[in-house]
């Protein structure tokens, strides 16, 4: 833990780490027991292969087994509401975004560890970061009504599928490049923008692109979490800004403050065995590796910060962040994980991936 406070200042990178309630299938027979403790100052996390030993919280008997502990900025329990973990982390992101800066918030975990539930989550008290960020936008703009500040927000949804990007809300558009523009920053060339103006219309969008993402219509439809899903909110605003020059006349200026907030959920980082498998899936599976191998080495290279390169062009989805990821850019990388014994294995895969990338 060493100097490391003083590194998370300097890169802006934020870890943290979610471990979901136990699912009906993984309560077994009534003896259930988690393979996974958090400290009392939720920033420490201990996995053990056997949870019986973990819940005596004997260190003799802890010795035995296989034990690791990982530290993090935060760590989740079971108990944590969607509305702590908006306004804890994925909070300051949408602030970072109203004041101009660009921020990404992401979701890492196996298939049903609950990355979409903390993404998107349901209705009411569990509606999950996007409906909660967008909110946060428009109560923003509400409460600066009074003064003369103009705002255009924008929203896209897009998925990536075996590195081909295509438009979650104008689904005939596929394969779709990844630009870099002076003035725009990073751009996905073709995307559909659609300019909102309450949550009610990016609801809409979002049903509308979960359900192209769930069903397909025009491209053959992965299973969702073998794609990565990325919804983006671009917030723009002009105010007016009076000031009294030297020769004592008001001089108006327009300011302009432009943020991009990337909310990203990603796809199932488990380690699909290879025996057995068709081509297709094989092929997915080398995809979604490259991909979030990327993204950890490209998380590296920006902690380390030594000003080298930073591999953005590896793959389709740290490029497209390129100028989201770094600098003065918010990232939060939220790793899920279950607490079931089932899920071991790929829990502690994914606890050193999020090591890797603090
Ligand atoms: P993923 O998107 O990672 O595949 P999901 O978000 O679909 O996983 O979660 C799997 C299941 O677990 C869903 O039924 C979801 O509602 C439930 N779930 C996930 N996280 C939580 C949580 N924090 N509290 C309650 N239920 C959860
Ligand atoms: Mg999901």
């Amino acid at each position: 833990a060493r100097g490391e406070d003083k590194k998370k200042d300097t890169n802006n990178i934020t870890v943290v780490v979610r471990v979901r309630p136990p699912i009906r299938h993984e309560i077994d027979k009534g003896d259930y027991q988690s393979v996974v403790r958090i400290g009392d100052d939720n920033r420490t996390i201990t996995i053990c292969e056997n949870p019986k030993a973990l819940a005596s919280g004997d260190p003799a008997e802890l010795s035995l087994f296989l034990t690791h502990n990982y530290t993090f900025d935060y760590v989740y329990g079971p108990k944590s509401t969607q509305s702590d973990v908006y306004s804890n982390t994925a909070r300051q992101a949408v602030q970072s975004t109203l004041e101009g800066y660009n921020a990404t918030v992401l979701a890492y975990g196996q298939t049903s560890s609950g990355k979409t539930f903390t993404m998107e989550g349901y209705q009411g008290e569990k509606r999950g970061i996007i409906p909660r960020s967008v909110e946060e936008v428009f109560q923003f703009i509400e409460s600066s009504s009074e003064k003369r500040r103009k705002f255009l927000v924008r929203a896209s949804y897009l998925q990536i599928y075996k590195e081909i990007v295509s438009d979650l809300l104008k689904p005939e558009r596929t394969s779709l490049h990844i630009r870099y523009d002076k003035t725009k920053g990073t751009f996905v060339e073709g995307l559909s923008e659609w300019v909102v103006r309450s949550p009610q219309e990016v609801y809409s969008l979002i049903e509308k692109g979960v359900s192209t993402r769930a069903t397909g219509s025009t491209w053959k439809n992965p299973d969702s979490s073998r794609s990565h899903a990325v919804f983006m909110l671009i917030c723009e605003q002009s105010e007016i800004i009076s000031q009294e020059a030297d020769d004592g006349t008001i001089k108006e200026t327009e300011v302009f403050k432009i943020g991009k907030l990337n909310l990203v959920d990603l796809a199932g980082s488990e380690r699909v065995k290879e025996t057995g498998v068709s081509g297709e899936r094989s092929q997915e599976t080398k995809y979604i590796n490259l991909s979030l191998f990327t993204l950890c080495f490209v998380i590296t290279q920006l902690v380390e910060g030594n000003g080298n390169h930073v591999s953005y062009r590896d793959s389709k989805l740290t490029r497209l962040l390129e100028d989201s990821l770094g600098g003065n850019c918010k990232t939060y990388f939220m790793a899920m994980v279950s607490p079931a014994m089932i899920n071991y294995q790929e829990t502690l895969g994914t606890l050193k991936y999020a090591n890797n990338a603090k």
